[in-house]
C-alpha cells in the first residue's frame, strides 16, 4: 500500500502548491470559515493548514489517512458531490505518504483534540491527546524527505511560494466568505479579510487584481433560464497596461476553454476595448449541462449546449458594456 499511495501521490502531490489544494479544499468542505496557510522555504520544509471547520472524529483520524477513505461520496449520482471539491479519498494518504505529518483535530462534540502522525512509509499512527479549538490542523514537513527524484524535481522557494500564491489568488476570488490568511518564513505575506458584502468584496477585488481594476470594474449581474453569469469586467475607458487578471469560474471551478475566451473577447473587441480586458467572471449552471474533466491538473469543461452558452455569455457582457457606453 504504500508504494501504491507513493504512486498516487504523483498524480495528485505535483508540488507544494498542489499538497495547499489539496488540503484547503478538504477545509472548505468540512465548512471552514477561516483557513490559515503557513508555508517555510516555499512549503519544501513546511506547510501547515489550520481551519475552523467541524473537525475528524477520534475515531476517524486513521481512516482519514488511509487510502480511498472518503466520507463524501455517498451514492454514484450524488451530481454534486463529484462536483464539489475533491472525492477521491486520496489526498491524505498520498501526502502522507510523502512528508511527515500531522494531523491535529478537534469535533464539537468532543472537549480534547487528539493527533496522529504519519511518516512516509511508517504509517502506523499513534493517536495521542492535544490541545487544539474545534477544526483541523495539518502539517507536512519535509514534503518528498522519501522521494529524493521529486524533491530535486522542485523549483526555487520563490517559484514555489508563486505558484501557491497565484492559486491561493484564484480560490480567493471566488471564495468571499472565507478567511484566508497566507505566512511565509514567518511572515504574514497575506490577509484576505471575509467579504460579505460588495465593499469588501472590492477589496479583496483590488488586494487581488490591483487597485485600478477594482476601481472602474464594471458589475455583472444576469440571470437566465438557469444560467447565472456574475462577477466584475473591464471598464471600455480604461485603458490598462497588459493584465493577467482573467479569471473565468464555472460553478466554483477556474477554467479555460476556448469558447468562453470566444464570447469574452468577442464582447470586449465589439467595444474596442482589445483582446487583453480584464474580468473575474462566474457562470453558475446546471451539473448535468456540463461536464468538468475531473483530472485535478486540467481545467476542462464541455458544455452540452454550447452554442448557447456562448451566446448567453456574449450577450450578458455586451449589454453590460453598452449601458456604460451610455
Ligand atoms: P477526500 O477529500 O477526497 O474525501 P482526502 O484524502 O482529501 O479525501 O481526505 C480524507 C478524509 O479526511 C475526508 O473525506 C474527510 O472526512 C477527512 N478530512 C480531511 N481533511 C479534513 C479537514 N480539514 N476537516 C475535516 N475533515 C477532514
Ligand atoms: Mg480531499
Amino acid at each position: 500500500p504504500q508504494l501504491a499511495n507513493q504512486i498516487a501521490a504523483g498524480e495528485v502531490v505535483e508540488r507544494p502548491a498542489s499538497v495547499i489544494k489539496e488540503l484547503v479544499e478538504n477545509s472548505l468542505d468540512a465548512g471552514a470559515t477561516r483557513v490559515d496557510i503557513e508555508i517555510d522555504k516555499g512549503g519544501s520544509k513546511l506547510i501547515k493548514i489550520q481551519d475552523n471547520g467541524s473537525g475528524i472524529p477520534k475515531s476517524e483520524l486513521n481512516l482519514a489517512l488511509s487510502r480511498h477513505a472518503t466520507s463524501k461520496l455517498s451514492t454514484l449520482d450524488d451530481l454534486d458531490a463529484i462536483l464539489s471539491f475533491g472525492f477521491r479519498g486520496e489526498a491524505l494518504a498520498s501526502i502522507s505518504s510523502v512528508s511527515r505529518l500531522t494531523l491535529t483535530s478537534r469535533t464539537a462534540e468532543q472537549t480534547e483534540a487528539w493527533q496522529a502522525y504519519a511518516e512516509g512509509s511508517d504509517m502506523a499512527v499513534k493517536v495521542i491527546p492535544a490541545a487544539h479549538p474545534v477544526g483541523t490542523t495539518i502539517e507536512a514537513v519535509d514534503l518528498f524527505f522519501n522521494t529524493p527524484a521529486r524533491r530535486r524535481f522542485l523549483k526555487s522557494d520563490k517559484t514555489e511560494f508563486t505558484h501557491i500564491d497565484e492559486w491561493l489568488k484564484r480560490i480567493a476570488l471566488v471564495k468571499p466568505e472565507i478567511h484566508f490568511t497566507l505566512k511565509h518564513n514567518g511572515k504574514q505575506v497575506r490577509n484576505y479579510r471575509p467579504a460579505n458584502n460588495q465593499d469588501q468584496y472590492l477589496m479583496r477585488l483590488a488586494q487581488i487584481c490591483g487597485k485600478n481594476f477594482a476601481e472602474q470594474a464594471i458589475e455583472i449581474d444576469c440571470q437566465h433560464e438557469g444560467l447565472t453569469l456574475s462577477g466584475y469586467i473591464q471598464s471600455p475607458f480604461f485603458t490598462s497596461p497588459a493584465s493577467d487578471t482573467q479569471f473565468f469560474y464555472v460553478n466554483g471551478r477556474l477554467i479555460r476553454d476556448r469558447l468562453v475566451n470566444h464570447a469574452v473577447r468577442q464582447a470586449f473587441s465589439d467595444h474596442g476595448t482589445g483582446e487583453l480586458a480584464s474580468y473575474v467572471l462566474m457562470l453558475e449552471i446546471a451539473p448535468h449541462q456540463v461536464d468538468v474533466n475531473v483530472h485535478p491538473a486540467k481545467h476542462e469543461v464541455r458544455f452540452h449546449q454550447s452554442r448557447y452558452v456562448h451566446d448567453y455569455i456574449l450577450q450578458a457582457l455586451q449589454s453590460a458594456l453598452m449601458q456604460v457606453a451610455r
